[in-house]
């Protein structure tokens, strides 16, 4: 674990190649499934940050900044809407990508 101040630094700290990910309750639009997310960091490539936000969320910037949205884990509701802390978020979002299936 090593703090940083920014995320532009951990960005730089992984080259200029690196993707942002980033993760919401809300993502809309084009998102990228667990599973091709998971293909994907099967294969070599750039590194990749994937970012988890606070209590309100990602600011809006880094939302629009990021290389790709990952499709938000949803719930059996309905709308599907499925507002997690982000430390459940983290742990349901790395068995996915990065757990052994
Ligand atoms: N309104 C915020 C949102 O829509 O993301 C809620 C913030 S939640 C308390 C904290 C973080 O957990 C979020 O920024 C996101 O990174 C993650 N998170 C929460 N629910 C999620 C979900 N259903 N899918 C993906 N990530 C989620």
């Amino acid at each position: 674990l090593r703090i940083v101040g920014s995320l532009d630094e951990a960005l730089e700290d992984l080259g200029s190649a690196a993707e942002l990910w980033v993760t919401s309750a809300n993502a809309a639009g084009e998102c990228l499934a667990h599973e091709d997310a998971r293909a994907r960091l099967r294969l070599d490539g750039e590194p990749i940050l994937i970012a988890f936000g606070t209590g309100w969320g990602l600011a809006d910037a880094v939302m629009q900044r990021a290389d790709r949205v990952l499709a938000p884990i949803t719930s059996p509701r309905p709308d599907g809407f499925n507002h997690l802390s982000v430390r459940a978020a983290a742990a349901i979002t790395f068995d996915r990508l990065l757990g052994v299936h």
